[in-house]
């Protein structure tokens, strides 16, 4: 990452203070500033959360020319992190039931991120409502 693009982070972090949830914004905000920038919308997964959770997260960052990955608010995440680019023409539509994991329109099965996780659920739905009867 460039000089510039460090120091334009810096200033904008000190102006908002806590970057969690900005992506989309600062991101926005950074691309006016750098016209040169590619904006990408897609999911980050923290390779070494503190919690050890490694879900993917809904999140907005930018490139450069070269495809380096520019991302004003990564110190939202701690750690280093795992970007996955999105289909823009499949977009991220919700959140799995099964395993909770987001998952795209052309992935989505009744509600869940595939086929096996739907599946699943479906039988955890009906196991409930049979202790139930
Ligand atoms: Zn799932």
């Amino acid at each position: 990452m460039t000089n510039r693009y460090r120091a334009w982070i810096s200033t904008y972090l000190s102006r908002v203070g806590d970057p969690l949830q900005q992506c989309e914004a600062a991101t926005l905000e950074m691309q006016q500033a750098f016209p040169k920038l590619r904006r990408v919308r897609g999911t980050v997964r923290m390779l070494a959360a503190p919690d050890g959770d490694t879900s993917a997260w809904p999140h907005w960052w930018l490139v450069d020319q070269d495809e380096h990955i520019v991302d004003p608010t990564a110190s939202q995440f701690p750690g280093p992190l795992d970007y996955f680019e999105m289909d823009e023409d499949d977009p991220i539509v919700g959140r799995c039931h099964n395993c909770g994991e987001y998952f795209t329109r052309s992935q989505a099965c009744q509600g869940c991120c595939s086929r096996a996780c739907a599946t699943e659920y479906g039988s955890y739905l009906n196991s409930f409502r049979h202790t139930r009867e």
